[in-house]
């Protein structure tokens, strides 16, 4: 391990984007603890980037739930005695026109994607404090700078990750607190599966059809990671090249 390896804890971890960051991170030696509902996959994830020469652990975490979202930092600091980067990665995307009404996929966007990102905000950046540094890295979307037809909701809770994190970084004026904002276009992931109305899910069929790799977000991601203390890499747009959007 080098003396640049850092704590990481990736929130959503069990499939795509927090996945392969998990795996890319691991790779350059970062000690990683992983954290998503599907526990199957944490364990095979982990023994694979054990395997592989790397330092992984996992533990069951709902972001929607801020006590179970503060046992897992605490669980990754009583494991490593620190957490140098909290990436706040988990997220659901169930699309739909306003007026199709799906209120309670509303409320699980909310959940996830805002609060989710808050309660990881806020069982973190005390163990930051305490320890004198650490370094959010937010996952937006494209969704944060503009908004598409039935992606209201959506666009709505990525506009505030966006908005949380700029006021996470204005507020940290000594530095010792660093924040990056990661907005991926379309890519290769679990993300589509969650959308229930129809129609939408048939339009994301063509729209999705042009998808980055997560490894390529996973290395915007590590790029942040890398940078010196004083560095700070606020935002991060990725999109596929033969992306209009
Ligand atoms: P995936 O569906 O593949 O991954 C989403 C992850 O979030 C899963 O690991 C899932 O784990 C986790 N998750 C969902 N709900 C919860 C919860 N309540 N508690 C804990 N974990 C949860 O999609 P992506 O990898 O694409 O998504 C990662 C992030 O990237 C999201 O924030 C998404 O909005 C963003 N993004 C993705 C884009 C894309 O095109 N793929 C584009 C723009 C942004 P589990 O179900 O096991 O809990």
């Amino acid at each position: 391990m080098t003396d640049t390896a850092k704590v990481v804890a990736v929130t959503g971890a069990s499939s795509g984007i927090g996945e392969a960051t998990a795996r890319r991170l691991a790779a350059d030696g970062h000690r990683v603890f992983l954290g998503a509902r599907r526990t199957d996959r944490l364990d095979a994830l982990t023994r694979e980037i054990t395997a592989a020469g790397g330092t992984a652990d996992f533990r069951r975490l709902d972001v929607t739930n801020a006590a179970d979202v503060n046992s897992f930092v605490s669980a990754a600091r009583e494991r490593h005695g620190r957490v140098d980067v909290m990436v706040n990665n988990a997220g659901v995307m169930p699309l739909s026109p306003l007026e199709a009404l799906r209120v309670e996929e509303w409320d699980r966007m909310i959940d996830v994607n805002v609060r989710g990102v808050l309660y990881g905000i806020a069982a973190a950046l005390p163990v930051m404090r305490a320890q004198g540094g650490g370094h959010f890295v937010n996952i937006a979307s494209v969704g944060a700078y503009e908004v598409v037809p039935t992606a209201a909701v959506y666009c709505a809770g990525k506009f505030a990750v966006r908005a949380i994190s700029e006021g996470l970084r204005q507020e940290s004026r000594d530095g010792s607190i660093r924040v990056t904002l990661v907005s991926p276009g379309v890519t290769e992931s679990e993300l589509a599966d969650s959308i229930g109305d129809p129609a939408a899910r048939e339009a994301m069929k063509s729209y999705r059809a042009e998808a980055l790799p997560a490894s390529a977000i996973a290395e915007a991601i590590a790029y942040a990671v890398s940078q010196p203390a004083r560095v700070d890499v606020n935002e991060i747009v990725v999109r596929p090249a033969a992306s209009a959007q």
